[in-house]
């Protein structure tokens, strides 16, 4: 804090000269000059005027990341948000459930009146990038209450108590700016479960934070709301009722809220008639509202270095492509050799997500993008709330075909599988120890089962991914003559769209019986 700095330098040249000119009473010769009673009377009294202000200011929590704010203080104390439902686009049940909290805030005397306790917390969970953040700054907005924002991690401290400390201020800064939000987003960092090996300072900051969830009453106006992608990491005392006892899940969109956003996002942009908002939804299951705004706002920067004035269909198609699979690498420095092995991989995975049915794919490509060496761009063909253990275990044998097709074709694998192979383990992963899909049994397991029990889970892991990639294996080998045919035009044109890959799908096998 600079001011608290400022002060305190100016206090102790103070104590020095206050100092000096005392003993100079004592003994004049000390100082030249002539120094009156008064003189040093004077020094005195701002000297201890000083020392009281630098113990009435107050140590502000972080309550804002500092590039949101330039004046960070002022910004901090005084933040109305000027957003509102009408900014969030979809989640309709939800908006519905939180009209009740904000007629509490703008009509509290009527809760009051009925001596009813609103509720204190509201916890948002799901996935990120589906608009936690984005509600609770809308619930501030619809309120005109001061929103507080503040991050889990900014609480989170070495030194025992200073975490605790930022969670009594931000609390009691909420109660004096009443009525008021405070907002803590990645709520984990500070309010996971506590254990054994948790350290005094979490605890201690976690245990504040519970006291002051219990210490505002209905008198004041003061509504917590935190956000988490991890539901299952806090403590039960925190949800407990009374604390964050309302849980909102917060998911992905769906096909119409995709549209929805999409529109949101779009409608202060330029878009030509190609522009289909709707068929851009459907092409975008899966994606978040943070990526599908992220994708309207590439449409445009793109559309800008084209030198275009109206944003067209190719714009949104580049754009997808970018938030994806990352930027395109333009002359990359592949060699002829590794471009084959890679056409190869991507032509497995096509291949075998074809032949199993497993989402719909949209285009390949061998043009480095990111990371990437190439990449299969595929979606869900369907929202999907429920997958079978045999479509899992599909998602999986399309995921290890890269590196199948490697071996296949080339009798050597290489680092081209590496995420392949992550998502591939955590599905597996997922099957085994969240859906009772393996032989260990019908039955979820919690982190410490995990721990203690890692060999016994890593085996089953390993049984579905063997399995799964010696599929994979098979239908190459089945239909190696497509295999080559995609793997070769895809050398030839670096980019196969989903028309022309349907044309060499013609012929393919498609397997009867599975590993499953
Ligand atoms: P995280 O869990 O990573 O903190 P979050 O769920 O809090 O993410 P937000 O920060 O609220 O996500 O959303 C990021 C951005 O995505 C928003 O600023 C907004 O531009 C866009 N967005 C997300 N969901 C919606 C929506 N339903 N309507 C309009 N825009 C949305």
């Amino acid at each position: 804090m600079k001011k608290k700095k400022a002060v305190l330098f100016f206090v102790v040249l103070g104590i020095i000269f206050s100092t000096i000119l005392v003993l100079s009473w004592f003994n004049p010769s000390m100082i030249t000059g002539s120094f009156k009673a008064g003189d040093r009377l004077l020094v005195i009294a701002i000297t201890i005027a000083l020392l009281i202000y630098y113990f009435s200011i107050e140590e502000t929590p972080q309550l804002m990341p500092s590039i949101l704010a330039t004046d960070k203080e002022t910004a901090r104390e005084k933040d109305k948000s000027n957003v509102t439902f009408r900014d969030v686009a979809g989640l309709e049940e939800i908006k519905e459930e939180l009209q009740e909290t904000i007629d509490f805030i703008n009509n509290s005397y009527k809760y009051k009146r009925m001596g009813a306790k609103i509720p204190k917390g509201i916890l948002f969970y799901g996935p990120p990038g589906t608009g936690k953040t984005l509600l609770a700054k809308a619930v501030a907005g619809e309120t005109n209450a001061t929103f507080l924002y503040a991050s889990g991690s900014e609480f989170v401290e070495k030194y025992v108590g200073v975490g605790a400390k930022r969670v009594r201020t931000l609390f009691e800064k909420a109660k004096k700016e009443a009525p008021s939000i405070i907002f803590i987003d990645e709520i984990d960092a500070i309010g996971s479960k506590r254990n054994s090996e948790s350290n005094n300072e979490k605890d201690q900051t976690l245990n504040q934070l519970l006291v002051e969830l219990d210490g505002f009453n209905t008198n004041e106006t003061v509504i917590a709301i935190a956000a988490t992608n991890r539901l299952d990491l806090l403590d039960e005392a925190l949800l407990r009722p009374g604390r964050f006892d309302r849980h909102i899940y917060v998911g992905n969109p769906n096909v119409r809220a995709r549209e929805k956003i999409l529109e949101v996002h779009t409608n202060n942009k330029p878009l030509d008639k190609t522009v289909d908002i709707e068929s851009i939804a459907k092409k975008t299951t899966g994606l978040s509202g943070a990526q599908l705004a992220n994708i309207a706002n590439e449409a445009a920067i793109i559309a800008v270095r084209n030198n275009k004035t109206i944003i067209t269909i190719d714009e949104f198609d580049a754009a997808i492509e970018r938030v994806l699979a990352g930027l395109e690498v333009k002359n990359p420095s592949v060699l002829a050799k590794e471009k084959n092995i890679i056409a190869f991989h991507e032509a497995g995975h096509a291949l075998v997500s074809k032949v199993l049915n497993v989402d719909l794919i949209q285009k390949i490509s061998i043009i480095p993008r990111g990371q990437a060496l190439g990449y299969v761009l595929k979606f869900p063909d369907e929202e999907r709330y429920l997958l079978t253990e045999k479509e899992l275990y599909f998602k999986i044998t399309g995921l290890l075909a890269g590196r199948a097709a490697e071996e296949y074709k080339f009798k050597e694998i290489t680092t081209g599988a590496k995420d392949d192979l992550n998502k591939a383990t955590e599905i597996a992963r997922e099957m085994v120890c969240s859906y009772g899909m393996s032989s260990l049994g019908t039955l979820a397991l919690d982190e410490l089962y995990i721990r203690y029990n890692y060999d016994s889970i890593r085996l089953e892991i390993k049984k579905i991914t063997d399995r799964a990639y010696n599929d994979a294996l098979t239908i190459i080998e089945e239909n190696n003559e497509i295999l080559e045919q995609i793997a070769n035009l895809l050398i030839k044109k670096e980019i196969l769209d989903s028309d022309e890959l349907d044309i060499i799908y013609k012929k393919y096998k498609k397997r009867l019986h599975y590993a499953t």
